[in-house]
């Protein structure tokens, strides 16, 4: 049946999955997406949004890379909105609200117009491994499919359980069967293996809910986009999300439910995210508030359902019914679903390589969820990574890792291979040292040219973002040029409470002041027909503002990053016995030992390494 050997065999067809496919066939590599349902592909398991404060950071990234995330996000949006706008361009975040069928549907579709990409629908249930080499999978069916590199994608499926209340029942997800097989045989090759728990709240019937009792959440007013490529279009209508709160009443209630939570007696063992806690952790770690946020999401253009945000739980089904109905403009709730927890195997990824390959198994990757990670954009990213990474495998190419200071997905892959995690990991801004360079505004310019010279992302691409940049610098250096007299700005400064000019200046100056903004400048006759006469779009424009009035932290940070790759660059030979060194402590060596960084800056990184042993490494090394 499956007389051709591929060269990358992808399992699991999540946001990990999908991307991981979709990067290794668009690389030129032969390859097999095997998922146990084609018809859930990029299934959103729990949130129907895409992004978020460093999450949309990550999605621009992909999009710069020539993924496919940001697309599908655009296409199945629902309402945009760029989180922080008040604050710093670092912290500006894109998120979208998503039409979940549609998301799965363009997603397979984009998938299905991949040139070099093969399906199939079954459970895989091993690997086929030769000498430490994977040779490719076997299925529950028994076919065996070979492979010259294999990417697992497993998410939340390897022996799943799910806990209503004090019933439990196998499952990867509600109302699809667990995945079995994979993590026993994975541990007899050496493998560690883990626990980890997350859950989802219930989604309800949107026709049964009061929304006059609650506050309207409409998108942007001038929404953007998650692609930097114009195949895609902002949104013109948007769907409003409601927000309301739950009561101390509603408290009362759920705590009726607490013995039989699986998570206060004891059923549940593993931990879960803890950015993301169920109501029932929230009102018993937070016993004092008396009420908590809820938001209500629509779960797409046309259906009536809705996904309730800040009510996640596994409290048993009439004790959420019961709570929720509580809840103001929820008197007449009808439940759709009802909402659960999952528990599920993963692996520590400091067993993995920063290519994201096994160190055990030659040819095997790991990808999203089975890493300990929690979320749709970082399984989506580590993806990709893998799916790069196998094809230059097979292809015997260099591969591509990203750093610290070049990208949010450089951080994520590093803090993973390098600290591991004993709870879901998600992306925050705060793990970034170099957020000021890593933001949404510039992946394309971070990125696409590295991509582009993988041969993923397209010409297309790379002009666009050229032309861009170019557009972009020339007006920078437009305010560095030209100055502008002082009483033509003293009025615009008058305005905004500025200090007034004696003379005339250069408008780079003035326009670093903080708070004078774009429009105020544009009020100056010759910016705006720099504008008008160089037909600059907001992109545009929005990029020379961040590069001029950021540039003072922006050169800075550069600086720290250069600082940092001098050390990245100090290569730590394969297989070092670090228990020779004796002036380092114990801790530090078996950690070392552990995880054999490759560089004495990851060895810096690396929890239980103090300053003082990477000075014994830096001597030894001749440095
Ligand atoms: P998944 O999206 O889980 O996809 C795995 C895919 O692999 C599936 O298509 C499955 O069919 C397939 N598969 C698995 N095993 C096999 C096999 N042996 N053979 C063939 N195919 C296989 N994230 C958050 O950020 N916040 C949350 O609050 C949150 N809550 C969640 C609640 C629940 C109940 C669940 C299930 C997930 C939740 N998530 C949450 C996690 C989010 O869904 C995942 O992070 C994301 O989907 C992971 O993507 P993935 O590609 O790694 O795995």
């Amino acid at each position: 049946m499956f007389q051709t050997e591929y060269d990358v065999i992808v399992v699991g067809g999540g946001h990990a999955g999908s991307e991981a496919a979709a990067a290794a066939a668009n690389m030129g590599s032969k390859t097999l997406l095997v998922t146990m349902n084609l018809q859930n592909i990029a299934q959103m398991s729990c949130n129907p949004a895409m992004g978020g404060i460093a999450k949309g950071q990550i999605v621009r990234e992909i999009d710069a890379l020539g993924g496919y995330s940001g697309i599908v996000s655009d296409t199945s949006a629902i309402q945009f909105k760029m989180l922080n706008k008040s604050k710093g361009p670092a912290m500006w975040s894109p998120r979208v609200q998503s039409d979940r069928m549609k998301f799965a549907e363009d997603w397979r579709m984009m998938l299905e117009k991949t040139p070099n990409l093969d399906f199939y629908q079954e459970m895989v249930s091993g690997l086929i491994v030769e000498n430490n080499k994977v040779k490719g999978v076997k299925t529950s069916l028994g076919l065996e499919i070979k492979g010259k590199s294999v990417v697992l994608t497993n998410g939340t499926f390897l022996n799943g359980l799910i806990h209503i209340g004090d019933k439990n029942f196998g499952g990867g997800r509600a109302g699809e069967k667990a995945a079995t097989g994979i993590t026993e045989q994975l541990v007899g090759f050496g493998f560690e293996s883990g626990r980890m728990k997350t859950g989802t709240p219930p989604r309800v019937d949107g026709r049964s809910l009061d929304f006059s009792k609650m506050i309207e959440q409409p998108g942007d007013e001038n929404p953007e986009k998650f692609s930097y490529l114009d195949i895609t279009k902002p949104l013109v209508v948007q769907r409003s999300c409601f927000m309301t709160y739950t009561s101390p009443e509603v408290h009362d209630l759920l705590r009726e439910g607490f013995d039989r939570s699986p998570m206060f007696n004891g059923r549940i063992k593993s931990l879960g995210p803890r950015y993301c806690p169920s109501i029932e952790d929230k009102i018993n770690r937070f016993a004092d508030k008396d009420r908590h946020q809820l938001f209500v999401e629509p779960e797409g253009w046309n259906t009536v359902e809705m996904y309730i945000n800040g009510f996640s739980t596994s409290l048993p089904e009439d004790v959420q019914f019961k709570a929720l109905s509580s809840v103001a403009g929820f008197e007449n709730v009808k439940f759709f679903r009802p909402g659960y927890a999952i528990e599920y195997d993963y692996f520590p990824p400091t067993q993995l390589q920063h290519t994201l390959e096994t160190k055990l198994i030659d040819g095997l990757y790991f990808a999203g969820q089975i890493n300990g990670t929690t979320g749709y954009e970082e399984a989506a990213s580590q993806g990709l990574m893998a799916g790069i990474n196998a094809s230059l495998k097979v292809q015997e190419r260099e591969p591509f890792i990203l750093n610290r200071s070049e990208a949010y997905i450089g951080v994520l892959i590093d803090d993973l291979i390098t600290k591991g995690t004993e709870e879901p990991y998600r992306m925050f801004t705060s793990r970034a040292e170099y957020r000021t360079l890593l933001r949404q505004d510039n992946a394309d310019f971070r990125l696409t040219p590295k991509s582009y010279e993988l041969g993923l992302a397209s010409e297309k691409r790379l002009k666009r973002m050229e032309e861009k940049q170019n557009k972009a610098d020339a007006f920078v250096q437009f305010f560095a040029d030209t100055s502008v007299k002082h009483d033509e700005i003293n009025p615009i400064l008058e305005d905004k409470e500025s200090s007034l000019m004696k003379q005339s200046d250069k408008m780079f100056k003035i326009f670093s002041r903080p708070n004078i903004t774009i429009d105020d400048m544009r009020k100056v006759a010759s910016v705006e027909s720099y504008i008008q006469d160089n037909n600059l779009d907001t992109e545009v424009i929005e990029q020379a503002e961040i590069q001029i009035k950021y540039s003072g932290y922006i050169e800075k940070e550069k600086n720290n990053a250069d600082k940092l790759n001098r050390l990245e660059n100090i290569k730590i030979p394969k297989n070092f016995d670090y228990s020779k060194l004796k002036s380092m402590s114990l801790e530090a060596r078996e950690k070392l030992n552990k995880i054999q960084p490759v560089t004495i800056s990851q060895a810096s990184r690396i929890s239980g390494v103090s300053p003082s042993d990477v000075s014994v490494l830096l001597v030894y090394m001749g440095r």
